[in-house]
């Protein structure tokens, strides 16, 4: 017979279906598939930890994003935001629905051209855009968005040397009601900064000028901020229309949208809390819609979503390694993934569901990663039934810059499985391995 492990006896208060003021506390219940296919499946295919990414989910959001914009107006185009997930797998699928591609970085503007990306169709944003950056999206017809007046003065200076005519817009930083302000990419609107930055454009006869763009933060609450921020980019736009008789085509509103994740200290769940896009679109289309451009001018409104589109779409997968009491008798659960895979624990309470059935009672508990480092905390303090060394566990809503700001620390990044719209399962990245770790690293003569 197995011998029966022993524990310290400890006297805990067990809580087992307590109601609490909003109700009966919440349900545990197991996630045990994924669009159908079986989390254990996965698991024992591809190991653990192991992220997994809803293709139909990822199009049922974006079909989703577009219909709410297009019901309420014209022209719309929506650009893919490649820091927030550039798995190839991932961006294609979004460019397979229409989307453009938004970059920030010459190494994510190339992956855009890698998958395909008409270089009309990529919008380049972001302080950081060298002289073979700028040239190479100029040839491309790229959509150049100028942060600061050096990056203005190379463009002037590149377009005239290269015999080029970019197309450009300005990125507009302004006080919407929302703090801390976000004033340190672009140019302030309200100093006047935006509109000298314009007007040296627009008398510029080396660059194009074709929209205004901003993006005012991210994980956004209020859709009165994005009204704000409509009303300003259309004064903008109707000041150049005034003064120098050309109508801007696009206005870009950015991203920032929240996902309905729960943000640590929040009180309520994100699920409660967060506008939905119809309250965003609302506020936004009402005031272009309002401004008083003829119909046949109204600029096209771009919009950069990136979390609000693809976080639900992304789970992790994981493993629990052990479990132990701590100095103050909490319970705490060590799990094989942590602040190196799911960057996103430090912003958010990430719920997290057993991947099989367990007893009814449960505990409050810390949750860690594998790290050996005392800030890789997953979850301060969840209640949960009561794992054991080797459950599983499912992380929800994690699609969103995990697997980009993810880091290589102490263990390897896991591997991401897409799930396709029939409920197939393909490995997009690999999980990384001893040899990929090394190949950029070179022993001197005298270590050999
Ligand atoms: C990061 C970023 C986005 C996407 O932001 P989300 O908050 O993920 O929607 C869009 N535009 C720009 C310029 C960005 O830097």
């Amino acid at each position: 017979m197995e011998k029966i492990r022993y524990e310290r006896p400890f006297i805990i208060k067990m809580n087992a279906g307590l109601m609490n003021k909003f109700g009966t506390q919440s349900v545990n219940e197991p996630v045990t598939h994924i669009e159908s296919v079986s989390v254990k499946g996965m698991l024992s295919e591809y190991g653990s930890p192991l992220f997994v990414i809803s293709e139909k989910q990822i199009r049922r959001n974006y079909q989703n994003a577009v219909r709410i914009f297009k019901t309420r107006y014209p022209k719309v185009q929506f650009a893919w935001s490649y820091k927030t997930n550039y798995m190839n797998a991932v961006c294609r699928i979004f460019h397979q629905e229409g989307s453009w591609a938004e970059v920030v970085s010459g190494f994510e503007y190339s992956k855009a051209l890698g998958n395909g990306v008409q270089g009309n169709k990529i919008i380049f944003n972001g302080p950081d855009k060298n002289d073979s950056d700028l040239i190479l999206a100029a040839q491309n017809n790229s959509l150049i968005h100028i942060d600061h007046y050096d990056e203005l003065y190379s463009l002037i200076r590149l377009s005239e040397e290269h015999g080029l005519k970019p197309r450009i817009a300005i990125r507009v930083n302004m006080d919407t009601g929302i703090y801390p302000k976000w004033d340190r990419f672009g140019f302030n609107f309200e100093n006047g900064q935006a509109w000298n930055a314009l007007t040296r454009i627009a008398n510029s006869d080396n660059l194009e000028l074709v929209g205004v763009h901003c993006h005012i933060g991210t994980f956004m609450l209020s859709p009165t901020a994005y009204a704000v921020a409509a009303r300003n980019l259309c004064e903008l736009a109707w000041g150049v229309k005034e003064r120098f008789g050309k109508m801007l085509q696009y206005i870009d509103l950015g991203g920032g949208f929240p996902s309905t994740n729960t943000l640590k200290g929040a009180y309520l769940p994100g699920t409660d809390t967060v506008p939905s896009i119809d309250q965003f679109a609302d506020a936004i289309t009402d005031v272009i819609l309002g401004y008083g451009f003829k119909h046949d001018e109204l600029p096209t409104l771009i919009l950069e979503s990136g979390r609000t589109l693809i976080d639900d779409a992304g789970y992790l997968l994981g493993t629990v390694l052990a479990t132990k009491r701590l100095s103050d008798g909490r319970r705490a659960t060590i799990l094989d993934f942590g602040l190196n895979s799911l960057f996103t624990s430090l912003w958010y309470d990430h719920k997290i569901s057993p991947a099989q059935k367990l007893g009814n009672q449960t505990e409050e508990m810390v949750m860690f990663g594998p790290l050996c480092m005392n800030i890789d905390v997953v979850r301060e303090s969840i209640t949960m039934p009561l794992l054991q060394k080797g459950d599983q566990v499912v992380v929800h809503k994690v699609g969103a810059y995990n697997m980009t700001q993810w880091m290589q620390f102490i263990t390897y990044r896991p591997p991401i499985v897409l799930i396709d719209n029939d409920n197939n399962t393909h490995i997009i990245r690999k999980g990384e391995d001893l040899k990929y770790m090394e190949e950029l690293e070179q022993i001197p003569e005298h270590l050999v």
